[in-house]
């Protein structure tokens, strides 16, 4: 049986533009058709219906970066544990993420790619698991945040192999500047992987070389890198005036000042943002004592911090993302949406079938109210939050109905 879903009556952002009142037919897992004002007569027979009068429909959440969630971290390599988390961030309007590692053992790192493996692709009433995102451990200790420095190491040629060997890995964070890293920066990009620079302490002028090495991503921009300076302005300035880099956000008001948020965005314009959560176990679970990776950390008034005070990773949903990210630059969703999902479409190379509302796409999307709290979320044609507001519709008279 071919699924059929209609939504009416919303407000769609599409990537023509905004129109303020339209309709979404979804057949399978695609996107049928789409139009503005009513749906022609007939569009839809047989269909489930979202009447989404005063809503904004814009594309599902995409988030490349998110270690954990709902007592769970990706390092505990548990697929059903995956599987939560990507529930629990489907009702946060997420429709396809990457489960993050952080920097571990060779062993552990591998134990969690290969639960990430098994656990891959639609998740039944959650967000698909995309592949990968390897966040260490080939860092810069002297940038190491809530990394474990003690396990941060040069890329070794036999073990990067057996990581991107299990095929999964969409996106590889490392220090560009450090020598013995970048070799890995082409064979990484060479098998498909986006290579982005994170937990770094580039100048400049290594920023610009890692660029020529094909560095094309910037992970959570402003955290563990150095601050800009004016005489030396490092990866973050390096990453604010060079078009080929992305610039990943945590969007949470804790890692990042809204002003900066604010010039992040007047420098990369909204198809150079993409937000992230890097959402940590203690996400959507009550205040107190948590770990991330093996050390102690507190999750308290928005934020999640080693004892020392070092953020370790966030708290945040995407929604929550967008919404502050609105609040720090005054834009309309119309001209933002694409922080939230097309920019990381991009970024991992699936843009050819998400991140937008249009035609022959996944039928990834959002319906969001007009403070932006998620009312339903639509997966690849699946319903994996708000199903509630789902009305059956019956067939027309005298047919039989669809399955
Ligand atoms: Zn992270």
């Amino acid at each position: 049986m071919t699924a059929r879903l209609l939504v009416t009556g919303a407000r769609v952002l599409t990537p023509g533009g905004e129109w303020p009142r339209g309709w979404i037919a979804v057949e399978g897992r695609r996107i049928a058709a789409m139009g503005q004002g009513k749906p022609p007569p007939g569009t839809g027979a047989g269909s489930d219906v979202l009447a989404a009068d005063g809503l904004v429909a814009m594309p599902g959440f995409i988030d490349l970066h998110a270690h954990g969630a709902v007592g769970v971290d990706v390092l505990d390599a548990d697929p059903d544990g995956l599987a939560r988390m990507a529930r629990f961030f489907a009702g946060h309007g997420v429709t396809a993420w990457l489960p993050a590692t952080m920097t571990a053992t060779g062993p552990d790192t591998e134990r969690a790619l290969e639960a990430v493996r098994a656990a891959a692709g639609p998740v039944d009433g959650g967000a698909t698991i995309l592949g990968a995102y390897l966040e260490g451990p080939y860092l810069n200790p002297a940038r190491a945040g809530a990394q474990d420095a003690a396990l941060i190491r040069a890329a070794d040629p036999a073990e990067a192999a057996r990581l991107l060997d299990l095929g999964v890995a969409r996106v590889l964070v490392l220090a560009p500047e450090v020598e013995q890293n970048r070799w890995l920066i082409a064979e990484a990009a060479a098998r498909g992987v986006t290579v982005s620079a994170g937990h770094t302490d580039a100048t400049y002028d290594q920023a610009l070389q890692a660029v020529e090495d094909g560095v094309r991503h910037v992970t959570h921009a402003f955290n563990a890198m150095r601050p800009l300076g004016h005489r030396e302005p490092g990866m973050l300035g390096a990453a604010l005036v060079t078009p080929e880099l992305r610039c990943e956000l945590v969007a949470d008001n804790v890692h990042v000042h809204p002003a900066a948020m604010r010039l992040l965005v007047e420098a990369k314009g909204t198809d150079g943002v993409v937000l992230v959560s890097d959402a940590v176990r203690a996400t959507g679970l009550e205040e107190g004592a948590y770990t991330v990776g093996d050390q102690p950390a507190f999750h308290m008034d928005g934020a999640i911090r080693l004892a020392d005070g070092t953020l370790a990773g966030s708290v945040l949903t995407l929604d929550r993302a967008l919404h502050n990210l609105q609040a720090a630059t005054g834009r309309p969703l119309a001209e933002l949406w694409p922080a939230a999902s097309r920019n990381a479409a991009q970024a991992i190379g699936v843009d050819d079938r998400k991140g937008s509302l249009e035609p022959g796409k996944d039928a990834d999307l959002v319906l969001l109210d007009p403070s932006l709290r998620v009312v339903v979320t639509v997966a690849e044609g699946a319903v994996v939050h708000g199903a509630d507001r789902l009305l059956r519709r019956p067939a027309p008279a005298g047919r039989a109905p669809p399955d």
